[in-house]
């Protein structure tokens, strides 16, 4: 039986390094579903959708990550965004074919992954790393090297078990406090990390893997937080986003196709305005003007 998406916390007591393990299968299949995106592109979305759970869980603060990916390849955009309660959402845009087994950088091309932590309160952050090797775990990787950020390692599995799309990772991190041996320590605790599989994230409890890996350590588990595929749109973020618009093209719309049919590429739903409910935002935002 599948396993429900959930995130889970542990530390390595005898060490000042903490981890994270996360399956998200369900999650990703959810992100998914809307869209037919070719496979190699599937992985693609599969991997952001890892390193955005892993790293939105390392926040300190209420917010959200956007994991992102910008390039000249047929792969315009691909971007997964998740907050601190671990709702995720993603979509990739497409232009030109995706031929099946193409790499990274055969999708993407010159290409850059922008990660933006948006803090509930508090200013933005924005983060940019070129795309190096062919994976998002290596880009990740040098994004933390380049950073000075705590020393942090994640391990992205995206695959396939009985023809359904899998998904899972891990994390590891230096605390703030640790010393010059937590380093040392850090590189083996990577080695061990490095031989998870896929399969194994996917179907195995957390307590087994973790034993498997690291059967010598003194490791403290957390509660998990579960992980879910939640859309942020509303028809108020629409409203929002109608009332920005130049009035003339709205109005062009309308004549043309007697109503404005806002789609959310996330999640695909409809969100539909006639004309008297432009009449009432537009009153509104009078009414905020004046
Ligand atoms: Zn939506």
């Amino acid at each position: 039986m599948a396993k429900q998406d959930l995130l889970h916390r542990f530390l390595f007591e005898q060490h000042s390094v903490r981890g994270e393990m996360i399956s998200v299968d369900d999650t990703f299949e959810r992100i998914l579903e809307n869209h037919d995106y070719p496979a190699a592109v599937k992985g693609l979305l599969g991997e952001l959708l890892v390193a955005t759970s892993l790293l939105t869980a390392t926040l300190k603060f209420d917010g959200d990550i956007t994991v992102q990916i910008q390039g000249d390849g047929p792969v315009k955009l691909a971007v997964i965004n998740g907050n601190n309660l671990q709702q995720m959402r993603g979509v990739a845009r497409i232009d030109g074919p995706v031929v099946a087994g193409s790499t990274l950088k055969q999708m993407v091309g010159n290409g850059f992954i922008v990660i933006t932590i948006t803090p509930t309160q508090g200013e933005r952050y924005q983060g940019i790393v070129a795309i190096e090797g062919d994976s998002i775990e290596e880009s990740i990787d040098a994004y933390f090297r380049q950073s000075e950020q705590l020393p942090t390692r994640l391990f992205i599995r995206v695959g396939e078990v009985d023809g359904k799309a899998t998904a899972g990772g891990m994390l590891l991190q230096v605390l703030p406090a640790a010393d010059e041996t937590s380093h040392d320590i850090f590189d083996h605790l990577v080695q061990l990390t490095a031989t998870i599989k896929g399969q194994e994230l996917s179907t195995l409890d957390v307590k087994e893997v973790l034993h498997r890996l690291y059967h010598e350590e003194d490791v403290t588990l957390y509660d998990p937080q579960t992980v879910e595929f939640r859309c942020t749109c509303s028809r108020e973020r629409c409203e929002s986003t109608l009332a920005t618009l130049p009035k003339e093209d709205v109005k062009d719309i309308l004549q043309k196709d007697g109503k404005i049919d806002m789609e959310c590429e996330f999640c695909g739903s409809h969100y539909v305005f006639i004309e008297s409910d432009i009449q009432g935002l537009n009153n509104e935002l009078n009414q905020q003007l004046h």
